[in-house]
């Protein structure tokens, strides 16, 4: 059996070149992939009378991969000091930057208010915080959770038990308490899937805050200027599952847009997402060799990654496609668990995955993780989080992150 393949961006020569000049293991970022999704995004709302992606740090909290993004148009959308940070080093300035987060610290409001960030706020009580603290913005969001009326999926869960965003009944209670205060400015939005390829999803949120808009708008006497349907567009992690289909995406919710703002004299918002995954989980990979081989009750294939570099397989059960650079065209006549060094057995990058036979030495890349991968990563049992490298789009590399030393692990530590 050939197992199913997924291409990769660069040759067997060049990876063994990268590897003589930087050490496995490390991730490796495609910027032609991450420039090419963020464009087939922009085109997929082109018809929209503004569209921006702000691409969501967490997935990839890296400001060179900021700054490609940039130069597309997109601006970054945050959750935390550190990551308002990172995207002013990226060069992005004002409402390019966008704060969502919860259970926020004054500190990130005051930074958001220094930037002129747009801000969303995730509960009631946070406007008279943000007030006291940081000073009320002429623009305000509120991040809205249906609850019963949507069901999630299994990466995010059920709204009813999700901390984020307000209900509906708070959505009116807050604008109104916002407009009178004195918040001019206005927006929506709403965060409900994870890693979702049905492109219904996100036409039913857009259907659903276009809906919510239209009622606030009359109830309140309130014009909204930003619609902003929040990320989770989900990737084809197995190479037999196809991409989401994004046209459909672009004309179902223009399809509700037209509905709820044409002819109704409503004001037109501008839309936003705020997807991660999508612009960098396909064009990321972690590049890993195989340490040793062991032959128990199964066959292990130990790599000099652990999950501290890739948390997904272990803590999700995600399913991450693995090639063996040079053995692409091999029958995987064996089944392996790829692990890790960690002392947890869920340190495992694949359970009993047909592969080739694999020697030490071998050359393993660990496909999609992009987003969410290297960001997650984590220093139990000692472990260090690898480098960052970025395929440019002239074939070379450029090292955007060190790998983590010794030094850097102690480094905390009050002797
Ligand atoms: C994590 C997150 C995103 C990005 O999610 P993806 O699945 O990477 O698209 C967007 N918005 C909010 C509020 C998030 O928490």
């Amino acid at each position: 059996m050939i197992a199913p393949m997924k291409t990769l961006p660069f040759s067997l020569a060049q990876a063994r070149a990268i590897v003589a000049a930087h050490p496995t293991p490390f991730y490796l970022y495609d910027a032609a992939g991450i420039r090419g999704a963020a464009r087939a995004l922009n085109a997929t709302f082109a018809w929209a009378p503004a569209f921006r992606e702000y691409f969501a740090v967490k997935a990839t909290p890296n400001p060179h991969i900021l700054r490609l993004l940039a130069e597309e148009g997109c601006g970054a959308d945050c959750s935390s000091l550190p990551e308002l940070l990172l995207a002013e080093h990226a060069g992005l300035a004002g409402e390019h930057i966008l704060l969502t987060s919860n259970d926020t610290p004054a500190e990130e409001f005051v930074a958001a208010r220094r930037i002129g960030a747009l801000i969303n706020l995730d509960d009631l009580g946070h406007l008279a915080y943000l007030a006291r603290y940081a000073g009320l913005p002429e623009f305000i969001s509120f991040r809205y959770n249906p609850g019963p009326l949507r069901e999630g999926n299994a990466i995010i869960g059920r709204p009813e038990e999700a901390k984020f965003g307000v209900t509906r009944e708070q959505l009116f209670e807050g604008f109104a308490t916002a407009r009178d205060a004195g918040v001019r400015r206005f927006g929506l939005h709403a965060m409900i899937v994870s890693n979702e390829r049905d492109p219904g999803s996100v036409v039913a949120t857009g259907q659903l805050l276009f809906g919510l808009v239209a009622e606030l708008s009359a109830a309140l006497g309130i014009c909204f200027e930003l619609v902003n349907l929040g990320g989770g567009i989900g990737i084809p992690y197995r190479p037999e599952e196809a991409p989401v289909d994004l046209h459909a995406i672009g004309t179902g919710v223009r399809v509700a847009y037209e509905a709820t703002f044409s002819g109704t004299g409503l004001p037109r918002p501008a839309l936003a997402m705020e997807c991660g995954r999508l612009i960098t989980g396909p064009h990321g990979y972690l590049v890993a060799s195989v340490r040793h081989l062991k032959r128990s009750y199964r066959s292990y294939a130990g790599l000099d990654a652990s999950m501290a570099n890739l948390m997904r397989p272990g803590m999700y059960g995600a399913y991450h496609h693995i090639s063996v650079l040079g053995k692409e065209h091999l029958p995987a006549t064996e089944r392996y668990d790829v692990t890790g060094s960690l002392c947890e057995n869920n340190d495992k990058f694949a359970v009993q995955r047909p592969l080739p036979t694999l020697a030490p030495g071998d050359l393993l890349v660990i496909h999609d993780t992009g987003a969410h991968g290297h960001a997650m990563g984590f220093n139990y049992n000692g472990k260090l989080r690898s480098a960052e490298l970025l395929l440019r789009e002239d074939g070379s590399t450029q090292l955007i992150r060190r790998a983590e030393t010794v030094e850097d692990y102690m480094a905390t530590i009050v002797w």
